[in-house]
């Protein structure tokens, strides 16, 4: 029979367990940050950032967009589990910059039923952190938004830049 990679999986999982113990925490985040970041594959939010099992919220999508169901997971995060600090992080290379809307279009020809999500591809990579923060901010639902802060992470060099809330467009 041959493997899956579902069951290479569950075997590391076996062995995680074996070594695992109980660390005896709540969920809450010890923290108290929530990080919205892309689910891309070279960004190990953990390691890049020192974090330590326990100590904050991890929420990932395509971009690390803030969309409705993230905001849904950070007004959880903030209201039930007490964080408030949020960190944004979106990274160079990411597979929706300057991505066509055309994309969604060519779906719905496929498929005959049009995407009832926005793709949000951006070409300002820049610009894509502040509308994000823009959105943290701006939530209605979100008790804690005194300390959101938006970066871009170099997946050549693994090094965080801070992306200033006031800037501009560059195009
Ligand atoms: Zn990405």
């Amino acid at each position: 029979m041959t493997q899956t990679v579902t069951d290479e999986l569950l075997r590391a999982n076996e062995r995680y367990a074996e070594a695992f113990t109980d660390p005896g925490m709540d969920a809450r985040p010890v923290r108290k940050v929530a990080i919205v970041a892309c689910m891309d594959a070279r960004l190990d939010l953990h390691e890049a950032l020192g974090l330590e099992l326990g100590d904050c919220h991890t929420i990932r999508n395509a971009g690390g967009v803030v969309t409705d169901d993230v905001i849904r997971s950070l007004t959880i995060s903030q209201r039930l589990l007490q964080t408030r600090a949020v960190v944004l992080i979106h990274h160079t290379g990411c597979g929706l910059h300057g991505l066509s809307e055309d994309f969604r279009h060519e779906i719905e020809l496929e498929v005959g039923q049009r995407p009832n999500w926005a793709l949000e591809s951006f070409r300002d990579l820049d610009q894509d952190v502040r509308q994000s923060m823009a959105r943290v901010r701006t939530s209605p639902f979100l008790p804690h938004t005194d300390d959101v802060r938006g970066f871009v992470f170099d997946v050549t060099t693994g090094l965080l830049r801070e992306v200033d809330p006031a800037g501009t467009p560059g195009r």
